[in-house]
């Protein structure tokens, strides 16, 4: 059984009460991680990987950021695990209720440079006043929010908001598997599996690829 199996019993367990991930030094370990996963996640305080996986100290490398998106440093931290730390399946982890589906490029670049009308906007999905610097800036270049029009923040799960998450992690997964250096056949190959997490229920659910990646429509 691949180990990403064994990981989505482990979630069942978690979702109902059981999280198998202990919480103590667990002495002295290798680099290589034990288990030879990658996986790729949001930031979002809700998650929480090694309970939702039942991993331990030492078995995967966790790589974090807003959205769980395949920006240039995941993909430099999926080579080096790779390559040097010898992990050879990488789990995408999207989640309902995300933060990347609450927002555009264009419209935090223009609050951020203090455009009323953004400043407005983002004050109201983000129920924070939202205060511009009123300074311009080349980096960061993207924010990655996801596609698809934008809803309020934290928005309950619903048809739509689901669709526009799988296409995210659709993306990420194209990102990933057509990297000329991430192999993903021969000998030396990864396999690349994505998820949906349901923060409500603590559940993960596979996303089929390939399929549709997104629509400006
Ligand atoms: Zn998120």
């Amino acid at each position: 059984m691949a180990n990403i199996d064994q990981y989505l019993k482990n979630n069942h367990q978690y979702a109902s009460g059981q999280a198998l991930h202990k919480a103590a030094y667990p002495g002295k370990q290798k680099i290589q991680p034990a288990r030879r996963l990658a996986v790729v996640a949001c930031m979002d305080a809700r998650l929480a990987v090694e309970d939702m996986l039942g991993l331990q100290t030492g078995e995967a490398h966790i790589i974090r950021n807003a959205g769980g998106v395949v920006d240039e440093d995941a993909i430099r931290c999926l080579i080096i695990s790779h390559h040097l730390l010898d992990t050879n399946e990488i789990m995408l982890i999207h989640h309902t209720r995300c933060g990347m589906l609450a927002f555009t490029d264009d419209l935090l670049k223009a609050g951020l440079e203090g455009d009323p009308a953004a400043e407005k906007l983002l004050g109201q999905a983000t129920a924070r006043k939202f205060t511009g610097c009123k300074r311009a800036s080349a980096m960061p270049s993207a924010f990655h929010a996801f596609r698809g029009p934008i809803e309020p923040l934290d928005a309950p799960r619903d048809a739509k908001n689901t669709e526009r998450l799988q296409w995210d992690v659709r993306r990420g997964m194209s990102a990933i598997l057509n990297h000329p250096w991430i192999p993903t056949e021969g000998p030396d190959a990864v396999s690349v599996r994505g998820f949906v997490y349901d923060v409500d229920t603590g559940k993960l659910e596979e996303v089929k690829y390939p399929g549709p990646m997104g629509s400006i429509g």
